[in-house]
């Protein structure tokens, strides 16, 4: 279900002033996908920068908010910010959050930051990038930005997720892709969607890095994961982004960063 801008409700406490050192924004668009995801869009402040890719800080407005890092979905030419969230049970910002309505306050901090951009990375002609869960937020944004297409021959985004519902958010970005007008035709037989699922049956089960060790996902991809022509991008769980990390370094990848770029970029998709 989609709510928009255009329905009301009784807003969630944004009578209060936003900090100096927060944007106070209005949220516009909702979508839940399952008890446990859901995205939702908000206006864009007109001084506000970002690199597609990188992560801001939220709250929602109160006397004591709590910010919590989130990686910005839609790409950086766009007018309005997406952003694609959990629900955490007993969360102390999600539990709240996941009851916003259009109309409501989100606070943003101003500054934006982030490893998982294209310039912290070496020129390559395959992009790889690797998700878990809500990990896959920042790749939404880069696959929807032109750059992307001009810097990379082939965009290659990969998704590993519990049950086949939650690749819900990955499968509408792939359909939407298509049909849009300044994307679509850089993304049209350079962007490819893998998904793999480890509690329930689909086209490829089990973990991405078991996925990449056996064979499947080069399979899947029809391309080899290969440091002399590919580069890489890695978000999600802790225990993925070691895993993920240790398989490229086997085969050659070196680990860059903002300050030097190299052949691979890595940031949590949470704490904890
Ligand atoms: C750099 C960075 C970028 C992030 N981007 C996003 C994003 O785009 N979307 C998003 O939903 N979250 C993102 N997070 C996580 C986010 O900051 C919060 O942790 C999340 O919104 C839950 O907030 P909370 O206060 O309800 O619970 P918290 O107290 O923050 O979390 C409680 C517990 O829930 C689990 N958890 C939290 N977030 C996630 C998650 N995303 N996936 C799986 N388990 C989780 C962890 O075990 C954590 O200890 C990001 C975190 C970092 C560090």
């Amino acid at each position: 279900m989609t709510l928009h801008a255009t329905q009301t409700h009784d807003s969630l406490g944004d009578a209060l002033a936003a900090p100096d050192s927060c944007f106070a924004e209005t949220v516009t668009e909702i979508e839940h996908y399952t008890d446990g995801l859901f995205r939702f869009r908000m206006t864009r402040p007109a001084s506000f920068r970002f690199r597609s890719g990188e992560f801001v800080m939220i709250g929602l407005p109160g006397t004591a908010p709590v910010f919590r890092a989130y990686s910005i979905a839609s790409p950086n030419w766009d007018d309005t910010l997406e952003f694609y969230s959990i629900k955490v049970p007993g969360g102390p910002l999600t539990e709240r959050l996941q009851h916003i309505r259009p109309g409501d306050t989100i606070w943003m901090r101003r500054k934006p930051t982030g490893t998982l951009v294209i310039d912290a990375l070496v020129p390559g002609r395959q992009l790889w990038m690797f998700a878990t869960g809500t990990g896959i937020a920042p790749f939404a944004s880069i696959i929807r930005d032109p750059e992307s297409y001009e810097k990379f021959d082939r965009l290659i985004l990969v998704q590993g997720c519990r049950h086949v519902a939650e690749l819900a958010y990955a499968r509408g970005l792939g359909a939407s892709l298509g049909d849009d007008p300044l994307v679509g035709a850089f993304a049209a037989g350079r962007l490819q969607l893998i998904t793999a699922t480890t509690r329930e049956d689909s086209a490829m089960t089990g973990r991405l890095t078991s996925c990449l060790a056996d064979g499947r996902l080069e399979t899947a991809a029809d391309a080899t994961l290969d440091p002399a022509t590919d580069r890489a991008m890695i978000c999600g769980s802790m225990a993925m982004l070691n895993d993920m990390r240790e398989a490229l370094q086997a085969r050659g990848f070196v680990e860059g960063s903002n300050a030097r770029p190299a052949d691979f970029v890595i940031e949590k998709a949470f704490v904890g």
